[in-house]
């Protein structure tokens, strides 16, 4: 991915300070994905981070899916929805995380993931890791083999690849 890609996609990126908390600069994909190109650009330089053996790309509700889905039929791969709760309508596999008030809970579909499926997981921000450190548990959990995490913005100064080092994360990718 040049740097001049990178411009421009991060030029698209709006940062909204005191959203939704104070002291939270929110990064606001949404001109990104608004604009021309935009979500082609996004979505062709994850791709290009991402491994290509890839079975399934599990995406997080919910503007991870707006980047997973088509990251997933540009590896020719299928799409799986990670949830909150009370969304998906068959049986379930869920799991608990923590936010930095309370928990929170993720969940996927029992039958979504075969046992060794290759999967890649893909979200929008990474930020502390948490939400990513719950879909990495879900694969795992559903016998799947993670494959990789592809993410388009990695907030490096809210240590989430440091919270996931743990868990044995081996590939994680930002584009920015
Ligand atoms: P975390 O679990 O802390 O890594 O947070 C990741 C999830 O929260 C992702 O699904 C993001 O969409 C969202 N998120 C967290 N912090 C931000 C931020 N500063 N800007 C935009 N989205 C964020």
């Amino acid at each position: 991915v040049t740097d001049q890609i990178k411009e421009q996609l991060a030029g698209l990126i709006r940062d909204v300070p005191d959203f939704p908390a104070p002291g939270v600069l929110f990064k606001d994909i949404t001109p990104l994905i608004a604009s021309p190109g935009g979500l082609a650009k996004a979505v062709e330089a994850m791709v290009r981070l991402s491994p290509s053996e890839v079975d399934t790309v599990l995406g997080v509700e919910a503007r991870g899916f707006v980047f997973a889905s088509p990251v997933a039929l540009s590896l020719g791969a299928g799409f799986v929805p990670a949830r909150k709760p009370g969304k998906l309508p068959a049986e379930i596999i869920e799991t608990e995380y923590e936010l930095e008030y309370g928990t929170e809970r993720l969940a996927i579909h029992a039958d979504a993931l075969k046992e060794g499926d290759r999967v890649l997981v893909v979200d929008d921000v990474l930020a502390t890791g948490g939400t990513i450190g719950a879909a990495v548990d879900l694969v795992r959990k559903a016998g799947a083999e993670l494959v990789g995490i592809t993410v388009l913005v990695e907030l490096d100064h809210l240590g989430g690849r440091k919270r996931l080092a743990h868990l044995g994360v081996a590939d994680i990718a930002a584009v920015l």
